[in-house]
């Protein structure tokens, strides 16, 4: 843990776009207003970054509708726009190491996972939306009368596309995919805290062949730049992933304007089910990633850990244990499984959630600080004995801080993991199938996962049940986010047969 307070590691990457991505050009902010951008390591600043704002939303989204009105895309064949798809995923994976350290450097995430799951998952994500852009087709309709019917599924048009820092490459990808592979032009406006690697990942779409105009990228803030996309009457469609709140903001933003079709991806409170068969070793384990990765800033982490009362007390030790093994520090260096917090916001509300566990009765089993004096770094931390009523057990804390809870049965596992706002996802732990049967069908999520957590395939669909969203990303649900459906009813009263 001590590498939290050595000297940072120099990345090996430069920073070399800073400025909106605009009908395929590099442009400043209209204002001419850059923002900082900074280390989570350190605080210190990676670089200055153009800020837009409505004048560049307006602009960013006349380059994307006269790409859709009047460009090529949305003309030309499915099989070249699935070529230039896989054009990018091959230069992505080409430069797979300089947009890895570009990732780390503006997130914190350990290059490891950058370099080895995130950039690798990018590229198989475009190559899965570049196998279905020829494949869509819509339908022959058996409607009564003398008509021939079908269905034709067209591009929606212009998608307006809202993504956080968590993730940033991977929530691009989740966006940009099935909107480039259904022929839609795209603004897509990244998060303020991680700015840098959606420029250079877009300049590789224009290497690839991509028309100007098709994919436009602006930096800037939520209440600016993100609030004139969600409002904007040349936004056919809206794709937001980030907090239930501004989920709702965005929402309103969208109808109160011209009602373009809206798909949110919000937050969790995700349970993960420790059952009695369950190998403790294993489940520990398995409980601990669920919550851990990424820092613990993922929308569905496993952030509340039922234990079956039978375990509970053996799980708490190990579990305790295992976190005291975690390894913290410098994103950069091998070996690393956290590094620091995305910024001081989130490293301050965390730090406030680890006070509240304690003034509300949970047992600060370890952790529950910050880790040197510089950066976001935070202990990996447990709480036992907590109760569904804490604020740990309800809020979405997207940071280090794991929440057992002791359970009895089944029925009152389904109910108390019911009992959430949220919808997200679930983990189930158990080698019984009847107990993995009777779960999967209780729990009203969007995911669950028996014996294994977060595991994110393309073809796998994603989304959230009540209020951690509306609609679904990857897999072919997600192509209907961004296609119309025509009906053509073509009468058959005239020829003369
Ligand atoms: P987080 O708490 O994870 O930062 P947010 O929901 O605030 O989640 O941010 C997710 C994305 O939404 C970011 O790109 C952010 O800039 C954007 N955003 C924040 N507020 C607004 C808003 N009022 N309108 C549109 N977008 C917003």
């Amino acid at each position: 843990t001590a590498a939290a307070i050595e000297e940072p590691i120099k990345p090996a990457v430069q920073v070399e776009y800073t400025q909106l991505l605009i009908d395929g050009k590099f442009v400043d902010a209209a204002s001419g207003k850059t923002f900082p951008t900074l280390d989570p390591r350190t605080g210190e600043v990676i670089a200055h970054v153009a800020e837009g704002h409505s004048e560049d939303i307006d602009r960013a989204v006349a380059a994307a509708r006269k790409a859709f009105d009047h460009g090529p895309w949305p003309r030309m064949t499915a099989y070249e726009r699935q070529r230039i798809l896989l054009r990018a995923a091959d230069l992505i994976e080409k430069h797979n190491d300089e947009i890895a350290a570009l990732e780390t450097w503006d997130n914190g995430k350990p290059y490891e996972q950058s370099a080895k799951i995130e950039i690798p998952m990018l590229v198989r994500l475009f190559r899965y939306y570049a196998g279905w852009a020829d494949k869509i087709h819509g339908l022959t309709v058996p409607a009564d009368g003398p008509y021939h019917v079908q269905t034709l599924h067209e591009p929606i048009g212009v998608a307006g596309q809202i993504i956080p820092w968590n993730f940033p490459l991977v929530m691009f990808a989740w966006k940009v995919g099935p909107a480039l592979a259904c022929g839609n032009t795209i603004v897509l406006k990244t998060a303020e805290q991680t700015p840098l690697s959606a420029f250079y990942v877009a300049k590789l779409f224009l290497e690839a062949g991509l028309p100007p105009g098709v994919l436009n990228v602006v930096s800037g803030f939520g209440p600016t730049a993100g609030a004139a996309l969600a409002s904007h009457m040349e936004v056919d469609k809206l794709a937001f992933t980030g907090s239930t709140d501004t989920g709702k903001v965005v929402l309103q933003l969208a109808a109160k304007s011209n009602l373009k079709p809206v798909t949110l991806e919000l937050g969790g409170k995700s349970p993960f089910i420790v059952c009695e068969d369950a190998d403790i070793d294993q489940a520990v384990e398995l409980a601990h990633f669920a919550l851990f990765f990424n820092q613990g800033q993922c929308c569905c982490a496993g952030s509340r850990t039922y234990v079956h009362e039978s375990v509970y007390d053996e799980f708490v030790e190990k579990a305790k244990a295992r976190a005291l093994k975690r390894v913290v520090g410098d994103p950069f260096k091998g070996g690393i499984e956290q590094g620091p917090q995305i910024d001081s916001e989130q490293f301050e509300k965390i730090l406030r959630y680890v006070r509240l566990g304690v003034e509300s009765g949970a047992t600060l089993e370890t952790g529950g600080d910050r880790l040197g004096d510089k950066g976001y770094y935070i202990q990996p931390t447990v709480f036992s004995n907590v109760k569904d009523d804490m604020r740990i057990a309800t809020d979405e804390i997207f940071g280090p801080v794991q929440s057992i809870l002791k359970f009895k049965d089944l029925g009152e596992v389904v109910q108390r993991a019911n009992n959430s706002r949220y919808g997200l996802a679930a983990g189930v732990f158990t080698k019984n199938i009847d107990t993995a049967n009777i779960l999967t069908r209780a729990l009203r999520v969007g995911t669950v996962w028996i014996n294994c957590f977060d595991t994110f395939d393309a073809a796998i669909p994603f989304g959230g049940y009540k209020m951690s969203g509306q609609g679904r990303e990857k897999g072919e649900y997600s192509l209907k986010n961004y296609l119309q459906v025509k009906a053509v009813v073509n009468s058959l009263k005239n020829p003369a047969w």
